[in-house]
């Protein structure tokens, strides 16, 4: 006795000690869209990425931020500089009306890029285009916003675009394909967004008339007066909005010396998410996230696993796009090429008939067998009948109910009160 309970004890040691697997992170959080209908919580679809459980994202999850896939191989590969969490930047937050620090020094967890060489000049910076974006969007240290930006980083950056590592067994050819998609989107697309301010240059009005303007008549002297006073500059428009900038502006310089937004306002064209950490992709004179650009460049993405197709062969089904080995039922993963499927309207992923039957058909209240979807079948409200069994469920009767009166005693229906009492007095 003594030996077997200490095997089960090491057993259950070992079972400790087993190395979490990167598919692993975040098993068992709870669904936050589903809540207790995702019993026992995440558990990740080997290839989907989605819960096997409650067959949302994996972001719909209570995750914690460590739950979350590890970003910073993107930003390797994109060469973005990956935030020092040790040394977080603290943010002054202060009434913006009057200025005032209101509490303690916050720590955010993430800062924009700020082309200014003087330290307390860069921080002024850094704060203004913190408090244009809206105090919901810092992504304090473990805030709501933190957490979003987790969320719209997998959304926007997915990590199977930029790492073989990530996808559903590539092939050697696919995986070279993502190698050379990952190095155009890097060296032809890629950009991140810089932060500046709109110098407060106070104009004396006196400076500003026509007569004394014209005082000058050196063009030369004029021009470089009018760059001093900050007005010779064209006024800065937002690419996003259209109106004026006055305070912090996020340049681009993908699109060119004169592409700046609102810090609000710079968003992916195609999701309008905000784009996270400023990292935008440039297409057509405008700015995406990455998952929005593949599709710009016309790049399939399969509606199973959410990875790019990177072979020329692959099924279209209702409008979306499939790996051939990705194109399977939504409950069993078995293969639906060349087999008949239903869209599971809830998922929205094709399903064999079996599984449309165990998870959706009703039953018949008569015979108590399954309605197929290609059976003919009539309810109530929360009745459900073939249509081959409406008949009078006084056996001596069975007429034919479909188009004529009846009446319904205990879900079974009757063509009349005689047939209903008929059979109760045979009871
Ligand atoms: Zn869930
Ligand atoms: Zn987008
Ligand atoms: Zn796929």
């Amino acid at each position: 006795m003594e030996n077997i309970s200490k095997l089960e004890e090491r057993l259950e040691q070992s079972r400790k000690q087993r190395k979490i697997l990167k598919h692993e992170l975040g098993a068992g959080k709870s669904c936050l869209s589903c809540k207790e209908k995702c019993v026992g919580g995440l558990n990740l679809h080997f290839w989907r990425k989605i819960c096997i459980n409650c067959k949302c994202p994996k972001s719909n999850h209570d995750l914690l931020p460590e739950d979350y896939d590890d970003e910073s191989h993107i930003f390797e590969v994109l060469g973005v500089k990956i935030p020092d969490h040790k040394n977080l930047y603290k943010y002054i937050h202060k009434n913006p009306t009057t200025h005032v620090p209101l509490d303690e020094k916050k720590e955010v967890e993430w800062i924009p890029i700020v082309s200014e060489k003087d330290h307390a000049k860069r921080n002024e910076k850094i704060n203004k285009y913190f408090e244009e974006l809206g105090e919901k969007q810092i992504p304090f240290k473990n805030s709501d916003a933190s957490k979003n930006r987790k969320i719209q980083s997998t959304m926007q950056l997915p990590p199977h675009d930029f790492n073989p590592e990530k996808c559903d067994n590539l092939s050697e050819i696919e995986a070279s394909k993502l190698k050379h998609y990952v190095d155009n989107i890097k060296n032809n697309y890629f950009g991140q967004g810089q932060v500046d301010v709109v110098e407060n240059t106070s104009v004396n009005p006196f400076l500003l008339t026509k007569t004394n303007l014209n005082v000058v008549n050196n063009n030369e002297v004029v021009g470089e007066m009018l760059q001093k006073l900050n007005i010779g500059k064209k006024e800065l428009l937002c690419k996003g909005c259209d109106q004026h900038i006055t305070g912090a502006f996020v340049k681009a310089e993908r699109l060119g010396k004169d592409a700046q937004w609102h810090p609000k306002c710079f968003k992916c064209k195609s999701c309008s998410q905000l784009l996270v950490d400023l990292i935008y992709f440039h297409y057509n004179n405008d700015i995406y996230c990455a998952r929005d650009l593949a599709a710009m460049m016309d790049i399939p993405r399969c509606a199973a696993c959410d990875e790019l197709i990177l072979v020329s062969e692959f099924t279209l089904a209702d409008n979306k796009n499939y790996h051939l080995k990705h194109f399977c039922c939504g409950n069993c993963d078995k293969t639906l090429a060349g087999f008949k499927y239903i869209n599971d309207e809830k998922t929205n992923n094709p399903v064999c008939l079996s599984c449309y039957d165990l998870i959706y058909a009703n039953k018949c209240s008569i015979c108590m067998e399954i309605i197929a979807p290609n059976e003919e079948g009539l309810s109530f409200k929360e009745i459900h009948y073939h249509l081959k069994c409406f008949n009078c469920s006084n056996k001596e009767c069975n007429k034919k109910l479909i188009g004529s009166r009846f009446c319904i005693k205990t879900d079974i229906p009757f063509c009349s009160a005689n047939c209903v009492n008929s059979v109760n007095m045979t009871n």
